[in-house]
């Protein structure tokens, strides 16, 4: 069975609705769906949305998550846990606005310092996933201490051996995935055999994924 943990729906740049995206994916022969909508094209109000689709969508065995993909300036993860998607854009509603500054600097630093400090918090407090997409640059000690996984491939791409090693130095437990970022159904067609984790556990619910993430099965 197949397990993707990165794709867009039309809740943000993707091309399809959740609907068409899940129902692509349940032909494909995957456990589940899990869509990880951009938080900046997000509302606390649109997610909502997203969620009840989701549950609407899951049914006969096959699972339907709205979670998210969440930048946090340089760095995006994929953010699984309902509860947890639910307080981090409620906090970003909230979190320092471009303009609050005169520098474009420390606008950047301040909203990095606000997003780690929230997300520290988050899942202290929140069942949830954590896994690092497509990475770059070099990564910041506060955001790997909670991170459960991180992507070695996306979008096809396997990462440079170079950098794959980075990443297993500073998160040795970590489990680490493969993710398609599928914007459209078409396009997970094309990519599905190439880019996708292969896993062997039925998924009921959220927590079965967020289990496996985080390797706890
Ligand atoms: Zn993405």
């Amino acid at each position: 069975m197949k397990l993707n943990l990165h794709a867009h729906t039309k809740y943000s740049d993707g091309a399809n609705t959740m609907w068409h995206m899940a129902d692509m994916a349940k032909k494909l022969g995957h456990v589940a769906f899990v869509a990880t909508d951009h938080d900046y094209m997000m509302t606390p109000e649109k997610y909502e949305d997203a969620v009840r689709d989701a549950a609407q969508i899951t049914a006969g065995g096959f699972l339907c998550v709205a979670a998210l993909e969440i930048s946090i300036v340089y760095d995006e993860a994929a953010l699984i846990g309902t509860e947890a998607c639910r307080a981090w854009l409620k906090a970003m509603t909230k979190a320092p606005q471009e303009g609050y500054f005169a520098s474009r600097e420390n606008y950047y630093q301040e909203r990095r310092e606000y997003q780690l400090a929230v997300l520290h918090d988050i899942v202290r407090v929140h069942r949830c996933a954590l896994i690092l997409v497509h990475p770059g640059g070099a990564p910041i000690p506060a955001l790997f201490q909670v991170l459960d996984a991180y992507e070695i491939m996306n979008s096809g791409t396997r990462w440079d051996k170079s950098e794959i090693d980075v990443l297993a130095k500073l998160m040795p437990s970590a489990r680490q995935v493969i993710g398609m970022d599928a914007h459209s159904s078409a396009w997970m067609r094309h990519e599905t055999m190439s880019a996708c984790n292969d896993v062997d556990f039925l998924a009921k619910t959220e927590e079965d994924i967020i289990r496996w993430v985080k390797q706890e099965d």
